[in-house]
């Protein structure tokens, strides 16, 4: 069968290294940033001091009150202070929370953003954006907030303690099975995906024993990297939808949440997704992708249950309402009993069922 596709690529600058940090006065530069505001969260003071320190006389400031979901108040006071400072760009070091508050302030006020990752979520490669306003959070879509450069150095990654690394590299896997299924895939995302995947699954368990393995860092964060392009160019199904509701309605932690859900939402949709479940037969070289992944986030110690998570079974009803209140596309259709099924084995971290 002839598969038609239309495939956009975004226009993304990558600088990949360890060490790469040190390229952040350069990469500022080359984006004309003279007055840069350095963002980061409470917890990574030290690495925005450092971003600051290697900018020199073209860094005005610190933000470091980056915080989960991109609250409009934390954006309205990063606003201030970088109207206040006169910046003309951002450099966002951190996580997803910080490269989304980068993105918030180049919707909102226009200035470029150079970010530098130090987890595995991949939002530097997407044009995705997110505002949490009464805890309800928006999301869209705009080429103006895709960070102009990205710097992914793996020695940042480090730090990252051994469980987080374990579900943010699952929050990152999970993209690629989403896009290899995607309405919009093509062969050059089904080729970022499976070799995504592979440098993922490869290298997570390797730094759950050692989370220092400098070569394990560096397959984890190229993996990354292939993993937030395919998220950033193709339209995301069930699982993402299903991790959206449950992390907006009951407040579940990000990387977590994927990781509970993935597995089961793989087991659901790769029953009608062959070319998706060859990739990922290849990728993670096994005869059955869903349970690979089940196991995968087993071996890594990653919770597997929502019930890890403070989820009950009281909470599901208003989350299975909320997802087939808006449609989404999924290969898949998802009925009432196929949704209830699904979260009552993602509850208890029961096998995975199609
Ligand atoms: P995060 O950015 O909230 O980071 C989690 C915690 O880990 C923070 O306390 C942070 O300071 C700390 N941390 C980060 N890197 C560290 C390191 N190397 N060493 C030690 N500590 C470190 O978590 P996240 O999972 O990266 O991002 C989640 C957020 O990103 C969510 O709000 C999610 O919706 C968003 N996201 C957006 C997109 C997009 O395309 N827009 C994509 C993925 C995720």
């Amino acid at each position: 069968m002839i598969r038609e596709f239309t495939y956009e690529a975004l226009p993304m600058r990558v600088a990949f290294g360890a060490g790469a940090v040190r390229r952040i006065p350069e990469e500022a530069e080359r984006l004309g940033i003279e007055r840069a505001l350095v963002l980061a969260t409470p917890g990574q003071t030290a690495l925005a001091g450092t971003a600051r320190d290697l900018l020199g006389e073209r860094a005005v400031g610190i933000f470091d009150r980056a915080r989960m979901h991109v609250p409009v108040e934390t954006v309205a006071a990063a606003e201030a202070m970088a109207a206040g400072l006169d910046a003309d760009g951002c450099v966002a070091i951190g996580g997803g929370s910080t490269i989304g508050l980068g993105k918030a302030l180049a919707l909102r006020l226009g200035l470029p953003v150079l970010a530098v990752p130090t987890t595995y979520a991949g939002s530097e490669m997407t044009p995705i954006w997110g505002l949490t306003e009464n805890a309800r959070k928006q999301t869209g879509r705009d080429p103006a907030v895709l960070p102009k450069s990205v710097i992914y150095d793996p020695e940042l990654t480090l730090a990252l303690p051994a469980g987080l690394s374990a579900t943010s590299g699952l929050n990152a896997i999970a993209h690629a099975v989403e896009a290899l299924y995607a309405p919009d895939t093509s062969p050059v995302i089904s080729a970022m995906a499976e070799r995504g995947v592979r440098e993922l699954a490869g290298s997570l368990p390797a730094i759950i024993g050692d989370p220092a393995d400098i070569d394990a860092r560096s397959a984890a964060l190229q993996g990354t990297w292939l993993c937030g392009a395919c998220l950033g160019t193709t339209t995301m199904g069930l699982h993402h939808k299903l991790c959206h509701v449950l992390g907006g309605k009951l407040d579940l932690p990000h990387a977590q949440t994927h990781a509970v859900v993935l597995p089961h939402v793989a087991a659901f949709n790769l029953d009608v997704a062959p070319d998706a479940r060859s990739a990922l037969q290849r990728a993670l070289d096994t005869a059955d992708p869903a349970e690979g992944l089940a196991e995968l986030a087993t071996r890594l110690g990653a919770p597997r249950g929502l019930a890890e998570l403070g989820v009950t079974d009281a909470d599901l009803p208003a989350v299975i309402e909320e997802v087939l209140a808006s449609p989404y596309t999924n290969p898949r259709p998802v009925t009432r009993e196929a949704l209830e099924r699904l979260l009552h084995a993602t509850l208890h971290g029961g096998p995975v069922t199609t």
